[in-house]
């Protein structure tokens, strides 16, 4: 349900876009996939394929890239990753952090013909 939900933010996203600009079709697009996102990657290229169909982005390749989870620490000011499923600062071992990156999901670029 929510990778459905996703591919929905996709489309809805790219294919206005991609037909302002007179249209094509639309060979590949790259979503920056952060870590913490929880999102499936199978799940998406699922929803993708069926909702696609009969739009420009049918048949369209998804290039999904992992964005590792980074953190800014407020105690110690280290920023950088963190060890895979271990929400602690590397550098003091503080949970006082702010997630710089890998929470989101977004549209990097898109391809078109
Ligand atoms: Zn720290």
């Amino acid at each position: 349900m929510h990778e459905l939900s996703i591919v929905e933010g996709i489309l809805g996203a790219v294919l206005p876009q991609v037909e302002k600009h007179g249209g094509g079709k639309i060979i590949s697009i790259k979503l920056m996939m952060g870590e913490m996102a929880g999102i499936i990657p199978s799940c998406v290229e699922e929803y993708f394929g069926l909702m696609s169909t009969g739009t420009i982005a049918e048949g369209a390749r998804l290039d999904m890239v992992k964005v590792p989870v980074a953190i800014r620490c407020n105690d110690c000011g280290y920023e950088g990753g963190v060890e895979r499923h271990r929400y602690i600062c590397p550098s003091c071992g503080s949970a006082n952090f702010r997630i710089t990156a890998g929470r989101d999901f977004y549209i990097d670029c898109v391809e078109v013909e």
